[in-house]
């Protein structure tokens, strides 16, 4: 149930093990957060919620399923960049050597940061799989990840750097998960995410990140599946026929859709599983590329705008408190600089976010537009149109991001292990032949189908006796 990429991914697990396949999708289009769509004017292109894909080359299941032999991506050498105000940016390259040369006296804390995630790429990789823990990753780069995160997660977090560049760089990943900073929710997952720029870059696919959800329904369909759309499941009675239902929404919407047939105390825990702060973006068509006052910033993929690292932990805290900061934290990517199909000749979409309280009605248009011409002056007489989506609207546009929530569940270091609750399988429930797919389980939040291969692994075990995982290559 939910043709996002992760119910997909179980989709097509299920179909290639031979397993007969009904999607049930509430849209009217397939793919959940990596939907495109025309949302401003005829032949631009928008994607409407993820738009950049770092774990589309590091995840295991892409891997196995060959993502990257199926449709095209592009890699700018800029993965991210950062603007501490108009005339001072900062460039995360991909090559880690060249990002420490442009941070000055902090290039060697930079390089000494990323070093265990740069010397082992497969630890790397698997920090960002279901299972940190299994072979082949060693105890010792396990232990020097962990002294990072205490590092960048604590009170000491200033302590490694001289200057305001490089921990404005880092900060401006590390507050991707809507959390107050320093923490070890925000250290873990975006060192995680800053390592994978050095690892495997921070690739943008071609067309859009419809294009990654169309490659898995295409796979789905080829082995069997049907998907269907327009169609909200509101009862597990609707699918009494299943053997097994996969559900690719929240543990709220799991509570709902089973109802009373779930046992009192795994209730008792999923009303225990907290939900973060909110998103609220805004997609613009653009009549020029962003004319930024220091060009660099158009060399990279996606761009944070948040000033020094004491401003984003600012403008955080005040989303935990419930406010909307002045000087927000905007993440923006203009991805016609890579991929030109996506707007007519010489046009431009820009991509673009902030963080706001969960559930805030607030249209986001005026604070990020007035952000982004901080850093590039001129930025309104580009606009040909935009689109705005507060939190709520983006909760009303798919029910997983409760309140605005992207993460299906906040990132606080509690809730990276315990998703949705503490367990070996916690993709299998207590209710008889019921799964939970969604980002709301292991690994967490992000375009890279691991929680849906995983639920749809233990459906296989659990419901067919099949162990063996089935070939997903193309
Ligand atoms: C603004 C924004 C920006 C983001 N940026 C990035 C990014 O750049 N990179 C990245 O990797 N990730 C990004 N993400 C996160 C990413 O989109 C999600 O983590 C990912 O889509 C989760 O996949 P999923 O399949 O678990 O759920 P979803 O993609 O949310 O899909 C769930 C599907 O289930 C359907 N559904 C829900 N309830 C029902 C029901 N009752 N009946 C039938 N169908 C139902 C929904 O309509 C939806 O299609 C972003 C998210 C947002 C909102």
């Amino acid at each position: 149930m939910g043709a996002g990429p992760n119910g997909l991914a179980a989709a097509v697990t299920l179909a290639r093990a031979g397993v007969p396949v009904r999607v049930l999708e509430r849209a009217a289009t397939i793919g959940g957060g990596a939907r495109t769509a025309q949302d401003t004017l005829p032949g631009y292109l928008h994607d409407v919620c993820s738009a950049v894909h770092p774990s589309a080359y590091a995840s295991e299941f892409f891997t196995r399923f060959g993502l990257r032999q199926r449709i095209p991506f592009v890699d700018p050498d800029v993965a991210y960049a950062h603007g501490l105000d108009a005339d001072r940016v900062v460039l995360a390259w991909r090559d880690v050597a060249r990002t420490a040369d442009g941070l000055g006296p902090d290039g060697p804390a930079w390089r000494t940061l990323f070093a265990p995630f740069v010397d082992s790429p497969a630890l790397t990789r698997g920090l960002l799989s279901d299972s940190p823990l299994r072979p082949p990753l060693r105890p010792l780069g396990l232990a020097r990840v962990g002294l990072r995160v205490l590092d960048q997660g604590t009170e000491l977090w200033n302590r490694r750097w001289q200057t305001e560049e490089a921990p404005a760089l880092l900060t401006g990943v590390l507050a991707h998960p809507i959390q107050p900073m320093p923490g070890l929710g925000t250290a873990a997952a975006g060192l995680v995410l800053a390592a994978m720029a050095h690892v495997d870059g921070w690739p943008i696919p071609v067309g859009g990140s419809q294009a990654i959800v169309e490659a898995l329904a295409s796979d789905a369909r080829a082995h069997g599946a049907e998907i269907v759309t327009g169609h909200d499941v509101r009862s597990l009675e609707e699918l009494s026929d299943a053997r097994a239902v996969v559900l690719d929404t929240s543990p709220r919407a799991l509570l709902a859709i089973a109802g009373d047939r779930v046992p009192d105390r795994y209730a008792r825990r999923l009303r225990r599983y907290r939900y973060g702060d909110g998103a609220a973006k805004v997609d613009y068509a653009l009549s020029g590329p962003v004319p930024w006052a220091d060009p660099d910033l158009a060399l990279a993929g996606t761009v944070h705008l948040g000033g020094p690292r004491s401003q984003m932990a600012a403008a955080e805290a005040a989303v935990a408190r419930g406010r909307h900061p002045g000087k927000p934290y905007v993440i923006a990517s203009q991805p016609t600089t890579f991929d030109p199909s996506r707007a007519p000749a010489g046009r431009h979409v820009l991509w673009a976010y902030t963080h706001v309280p969960a559930g805030s009605t607030v249209d986001p248009t005026e604070g990020v537009t007035r952000r982004i011409e901080e850093f590039a002056p001129g930025f309104r007489e580009v606009v040909l149109s935009s689109t705005a989506r507060s939190a709520s609207d983006l909760e009303r546009y798919n029910p997983n991001y409760v309140g605005g929530d992207i993460a299906v569940g906040n990132v606080q270091a509690r809730q990276i292990l315990a998703r949705p609750v503490l367990s070996l399988d916690p993709w299998r429930t207590p209710v008889d032949g019921l799964y939970l797919c969604s980002s709301a389980t292991p690994p967490g939040p992000g375009v890279h189908g691991i929680c849906g291969w995983r639920a749809a692994l233990s459906v296989l075990r659990h419901e067919y006796g099949i162990t063996a995982p089935p070939d997903l290559s193309p």
